[in-house]
């Protein structure tokens, strides 16, 4: 059976994510200028698919519906499916998170959680700054199923519509622990580092925060979802955790 047979009966439609016509990076250009101008920066990543087609026309929607429909485990990869869940109704916003990079103070943009994970982060930085007088900054936490569509979107339209290659570093919906709330996945960041390159910052695997969450973490319903070695193909994530406790 030959790939596109395959995607085929395995989406119940045809996609075809590699070629991208000329007609279709159009289309793509302009669904991607439309969600830039009609969903402010901090609301994007909260959004719903039915905000998002809201602004879309036909034909930009469809490129979205390719992108859902696509299975990547035939571009090799091997990560787990979680399905698209609604966007929460209980999201809480982290507003002003401060960090501090060679003593210049800056602030991350707007994250959110859903409340249960929120209780559990604000229980876990608690019980961290009793035991070793540190916290750590939650640097992305939600992200909705049409966020993560768009994001896509924008890497392929940036790098020629390599999918594999987007697919290495992108989830695409239904398919990251983001977008999760039943497993909500966070990346947590440390409040100081010391270089002034925000591409450079302390590899966090190396940090006493971390070694501490390694110890700790567990008591809070948070669970390291990538580490060394996982069965899911993903290179070691020591910043990324998932809260897995239900409603507490
Ligand atoms: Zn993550």
């Amino acid at each position: 059976m030959g790939m596109k047979e395959r995607q085929y009966l395995l989406n119940g439609m045809y996609t075809d994510m590699v070629s991208f016509s000329p007609h279709d990076k159009d289309v793509a250009m302009s669904l991607l200028t439309k969600v830039g101008e009609g969903v402010s920066g901090d609301d994007a990543r909260v959004m719903s698919f039915d905000t998002l087609y809201a602004l879309l026309s036909d034909e930009e929607k469809k490129i979205i519906e390719r992108i859902i429909a696509t299975d990547p485990t035939v571009y090799g990869f091997r990560g787990q499916c979680f399905g698209i869940a609604p966007v929460p109704d209980d999201l809480v916003a982290l507003v002003g998170q401060e960090y501090c990079i060679c003593g210049i103070k800056k602030l991350l943009q707007t994250q959110y959680l859903p409340a249960h994970a929120h209780q559990a982060y604000l229980r876990m930085n608690d019980a961290m700054d009793a035991g070793i007088g540190r916290r750590v900054l939650v640097e992305s936490g939600y992200r909705s199923p049409a966020y993560q569509a768009i994001v896509f979107l924008r890497y392929l339209a940036e790098h020629t519509y390599r999918i594999e290659e987007a697919l290495e570093r992108i989830a695409i919906p239904g398919y990251s622990e983001h977008g999760y709330p039943n497993k909500q996945g966070m990346d947590f960041r440390v409040r100081e580092t010391m270089f002034d390159n925000d591409d450079r910052p302390v590899p966090f695997g190396n940090t006493i925060e971390y070694a501490w969450l390694l110890e700790h973490a567990n008591d809070f319903h948070l669970h390291l979802s990538y580490p060394e070695g996982n069965p899911y193909g993903i290179i070691p994530e020591p910043w990324h955790w998932r809260y897995e406790g239900g409603l507490i």
